[in-house]
């Protein structure tokens, strides 16, 4: 069953939502050269709890970080460590912040200092599909209408949408009906109602789509080793259209 959300709870959520892009926003002056991603981590949790809010990925299923941080081929779900990010590399960012019991989920992969242009082209690529699959979110819609918006996006580069990792509704919990595929057929899956909120979450491989779990059970990585990026809005269908609640495009 998908929950919908009253026009009042989109707000609550978009109060988490305001919090999440504060961080995202503060941990965008933070990422260059030499800093760890535990340090990223720090201070995501220092942020968050200082807003009156909690990171809503720390102790999820026993995961230790308040934030994923994934840098290069790692898609996703890395947990922060000692890893000192390097000039050139790409790294994705995942945050989750509950607020009153509200949760806003939402993603941005950053180049680090110079990127190779194979890199450049793969972030806007992929930004750009998150923006097409948003722009869907419309009452009469169906979920098949975002799906295929991001994967069209994206095939048309040429770089490869993931299959096996999907996005999701989300409100009082991170993660709730429907799953929301990153491919899929224009008009098909459920119809949008005005109060669903999903987080959409194009995550794309340069080179090929497969991807393998790392060593430590959470963190995942391209399978050709190719590099992969990651964004994502926590977004409300209202009769005005797509409500993004987490603009960090405002702010970044
Ligand atoms: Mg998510």
């Amino acid at each position: 069953m998908i929950i919908r959300k009253t026009p009042e709870q989109v707000d609550q959520m978009a109060a988490a939502g305001d919090i999440l892009v504060r961080c995202m926003k503060m941990l965008s002056a933070k990422v260059r050269p030499g800093i760890t991603t535990e340090e990223l981590d720090a201070a995501a949790e220092r942020f968050i709890r200082s807003q009156d809010a909690l990171p809503a990925f720390k102790g999820y299923r026993g995961f230790p970080g308040s934030i994923c941080s994934s840098p290069n081929s790692m898609v996703v779900h890395g947990i922060p460590g000692p890893y000192e990010l390097r000039r050139g590399d790409v790294i994705s960012i995942d945050v989750g912040v509950i607020k009153d019991g509200w949760v806003a989920d939402a993603a941005v992969t950053f180049p680090v200092g110079p990127v190779s242009s194979e890199a450049k082209r793969l972030l806007t690529v992929t930004r750009e599909a998150l923006f097409a699959g948003v722009e869907q979110m419309r009452p009469g819609n169906h979920l098949g209408d975002v799906s295929h918006a991001i994967q069209t996006t994206v095939e048309a580069e040429g770089m490869s949408i993931i299959r096996t990792l999907v996005g999701h509704g989300v409100g009082r919990d991170m993660h709730e009906e429907p799953q929301v595929p990153n491919f899929g057929e224009p008009g098909k899956g459920p119809e949008l109602e005005e109060g669903m909120v999903l987080a959409i979450e194009p995550m794309v491989n340069a080179g090929g789509p497969l991807v393998r779990m790392g060593d430590d059970g959470w963190s995942v990585y391209s399978e050709d080793g190719s590099l992969a990026a990651h964004f994502e809005f926590t977004v409300a269908v209202t009769p005005d259209g797509p409500r993004v609640l987490t603009p960090w495009h405002d702010v970044l």
